[in-house]
């Protein structure tokens, strides 16, 4: 059986804090149900930053930490309302220098071009 720990972590799609549980192998691993995610660290490496996060979490507070994570890459399309993340696959570059101009929208049939750092 998982361990529920007092831990939690950040949905890495919806944000929302998330017990941090534990499988009988002393791995850690966090569930969203809505979202279907499920993130599992199993590496030494991998576990001893995520337990840095969570303690960094601890004592910031994780309502800070994920407004902090939400005003850095979290972007709300001014057509459409949908909040999705800055990623790579999604930046949309001028044609004309290669700036970065915004992120595309993901929603079907939006594909509005949203302003980095601009207003959100
Ligand atoms: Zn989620
Ligand atoms: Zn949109």
């Amino acid at each position: 059986m998982p361990t529920i720990t007092d831990h939690k972590f950040p949905c890495p799609v919806c944000t929302r804090s998330i017990e941090v549980r534990v499988t009988k192998k002393g791995k850690p691993y966090v569930t969203c149900d809505p979202c279907g995610v499920q993130m599992f660290v199993r590496g030494p490496a991998g576990i001893a930053e995520f337990e840095r996060l969570i303690e960094q979490g601890n004592r910031d507070g994780l309502p800070e930490r994920l407004a902090e994570m939400e005003r850095r890459y979290r972007l709300t399309c001014p057509e459409c309302g949908n909040k999705f993340w800055a990623e790579p696959g999604l930046i949309k570059t001028s044609g004309f220098d290669g700036s970065l101009k915004g992120f595309r929208c993901p929603q079907k049939g939006c594909g509005q071009i949203v302003p980095w750092g601009g207003k959100r």
